[in-house]
Order: structure tokens, then C-alpha cells, then sequence
């Protein structure tokens, strides 16, 4: 069940959540939540609630699909039946297909895949809890478990989305503003090398909005950078550091 579109979502400066344009989400992130997995997470961001499981470097099977030069890296999302106003039928679907391909091309830009031939990691997304920019902060969450299980990366992918919301270019669009909004566009980056590793856009922007967002969105991810760097602290402490 969708919330009916409001009549406006900014009033004075303040967005429906009370957020000021350019303000993120309160966020919380911890890492080493599961035992059974290799590696984990939990990240709250605003009302998203994701959990995070990662399994390997692992013998794969079928062993046809392995890769002799490299590791494959498996993401699956998914959200669960209660995560959503109107309960989710389980099982995969065309977004949640779509959501675990932009997730794996995301990462694999930073994991040393070459390091670890013929073997599978297995990063296992769970939204229990959804309420816009879930993909953003899967990657986060994912980034984070792939550390905790001590996979080595050249760093991890940090990701916001920005938009456009009543005619203005806001940070980090929830729910209400995602679905009603002019545009949304979820960005991931390598904050180290600089890079875009995840862009995509729904709706529509003038090129100057467009230019606007984008660097709001980086600005974003960059926040939610330190966030992640403090929660691996967190756990690790200084040989967080020495360990890469
Ligand atoms: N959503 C939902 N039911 C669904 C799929 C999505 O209620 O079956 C909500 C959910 O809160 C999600 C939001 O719509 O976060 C926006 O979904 P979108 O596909 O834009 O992905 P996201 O913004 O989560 O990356």
C-alpha cells in the first residue's frame, strides 16, 4: 500500500521528516553481527534496517561456473515479506534481480577477486526494514561485511542517492520522496581512486540539476564513508589499518 501523494513535501526549507535539503539520515552501522558468517553487518539509515551476510573465499558449486583466473562474487538481495508497508511475496523479482546486479558490479570493483580463483563469496542482503535508498545502503552494508570477513579491497564503496523533490535538488530521498519525487539518483563511489561505480536515475533533471545532485550525492557518500571507517574502528581498532 503506497501513502497517497502529499500536496507538498517541502515547506520552508524543511522536508516531511523535518530534514533540512541537503541533510542525511541519522545513520548506524556495526559490524560482526552474525556469527555463522564469515563476515556481517547491520546499518540502520533512517528507516531502512539491512542485515548483511558474507560467506567465503568458498569452494563453488556447481563447479562449472568457477572462474580459473579469479573469484566470482554472488550478491543477493532481498527484502522480507514484512519489510514493506504491503507484504512482499518472497522469492526474487525483477527489481530485487535488477537491485543484486547493480550490488555485484558495485563491489567488484574493489575486491581482489584475482586473489582467490575458482572460488565463490557470497554476499547475502537482507532489508528487513525499507523505506527508500535500500540499494545505497546495501552496498554500504555489503562493503562493510566483505572487511569484516577480511576479504581484501582497495577500499570500500560508500553510496548515497540525491534528487529532486518539489522542484529542489535534495540529499538522500526517503520513501515518500522517492516515490513522488521529480528524480532520484543513487550514486556509489571508491573514495581512494575517485571513482563512480554505481549511477543510475529515475526521472528527470535539467543538466545543471543533474550536475547539482551528482555532487551533493558524492558529498553524501563521503559522510557515510567516515561512518563506515569508524564502525570497522569499532571492531578492529588500529589494525583495521595495518591489516590492508
Ligand atoms: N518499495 C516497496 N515495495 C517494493 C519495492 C520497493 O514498498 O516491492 C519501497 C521501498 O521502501 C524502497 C522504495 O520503495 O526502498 C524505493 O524503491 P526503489 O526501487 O527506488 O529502490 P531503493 O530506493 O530502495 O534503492
Amino acid at each position: 500500500m503506497k501513502l497517497g501523494k502529499p500536496e507538498r513535501m517541502i515547506i520552508n526549507g524543511r522536508r516531511l521528516d523535518g530534514r533540512g535539503l541537503y541533510e542525511l539520515r541519522p545513520i548506524k552501522m556495526k559490524v560482526g553481527v552474525l556469527k555463522n558468517a564469515d563476515g556481517s553487518s547491520y546499518l540502520e539509515w533512517g528507516g531502512n534496517k539491512i542485515l548483511c551476510a558474507v560467506h567465503g573465499p568458498r569452494e563453488l558449486h556447481p563447479k562449472h561456473l568457477a572462474r580459473p583466473d579469479k573469484a566470482i562474487l554472488r550478491c543477493i538481495y532481498s527484502m522480507a515479506t514484512f519489510s514493506v508497508k504491503e507484504r512482499k511475496k518472497p522469492g526474487p523479482d525483477r527489481r530485487s534481480i535488477e537491485l543484486s546486479k547493480v550490488i555485484r558490479e558495485a563491489l567488484e570493483n574493489v575486491v581482489f577477486l584475482h586473489l582467490f580463483p575458482q572460488t565463490v563469496i557470497d554476499v547475502y542482503i537482507k532489508v528487513l526494514q525499507s523505506d527508500g535508498g535500500t540499494r545505497c545502503a546495501s552496498i554500504v552494508a555489503a562493503s562493510l561485511a566483505l572487511a569484516d570477513a577480511g576479504i581484501p579491497m582497495k577500499d570500500l564503496v560508500a553510496a548515497c542517492a540525491a534528487g529532486k523533490v518539489d522542484g529542489q535538488i535534495v540529499l538522500d530521498l526517503f520513501e515518500i520522496e522517492d516515490n513522488y519525487g521529480e528524480a532520484d539518483l543513487p550514486v556509489a563511489i571508491v573514495p581512494k581512486t575517485g571513482e563512480i561505480v554505481l549511477l543510475q536515475m529515475d526521472g528527470n533533471m535539467t543538466r545543471e540539476e543533474f550536475e547539482k545532485a551528482l555532487e551533493l550525492a558524492i558529498s553524501g557518500a563521503l559522510k557515510v564513508y567516515e561512518l563506515q571507517k569508524k564502525a570497522l574502528y569499532e571492531k578492529y581498532g588500529a589494525s583495521y589499518e595495518t591489516k590492508r
